[in-house]
């Protein structure tokens, strides 16, 4: 359990190697705040586990996954009305552009949609 890369920036969030304006964490997940916010509420949801994306830790650990979800619920309820858009950008023509799993937990002002 628990696996890490010792490469990858958002293992070393997760462990506070790097540091981060962190708003909340729960045994398998952590949460920061992005550097490059696009929305008053706009935080990053990890699991301390590295997986490249959310379709392989859910193959891998699905306990990490739904600890994920639960840790995503959770900031959007203590910083919004609860109100929230997950998104996972998965592979480059996504924008993925850390390939540690992350959920962007977007809110706080009216949203639009569809994304571009
Ligand atoms: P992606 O494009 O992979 O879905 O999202 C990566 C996100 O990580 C981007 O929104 C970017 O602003 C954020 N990010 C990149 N480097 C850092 C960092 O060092 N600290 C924090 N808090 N966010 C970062
Ligand atoms: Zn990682």
């Amino acid at each position: 359990m628990g696996e890490t890369d010792e490469n990858c920036l958002f293992c070393k969030i997760a462990s506070g190697e790097v540091p981060s304006d962190r708003v909340a964490e729960s045994p398998l997940a952590v949460a920061f705040r992005d550097v490059n916010p696009q929305a008053p509420m706009h935080v990053l949801v990890v699991p301390k586990r590295h997986e490249p994306d959310i379709g392989s830790l859910a193959a891998a650990d699905p306990e990490s996954a739904i600890a994920l979800l639960e840790l995503a619920q959770r900031v959007a309820e203590s910083e919004n009305d609860g109100s929230y858009r997950l998104v996972f950008n998965t592979g480059p023509d996504a924008l993925q552009t850390v390939f540690h799993c992350h959920a962007h937990v977007v809110g706080g002002r009216r949203l639009t949609w569809p994304p571009g």
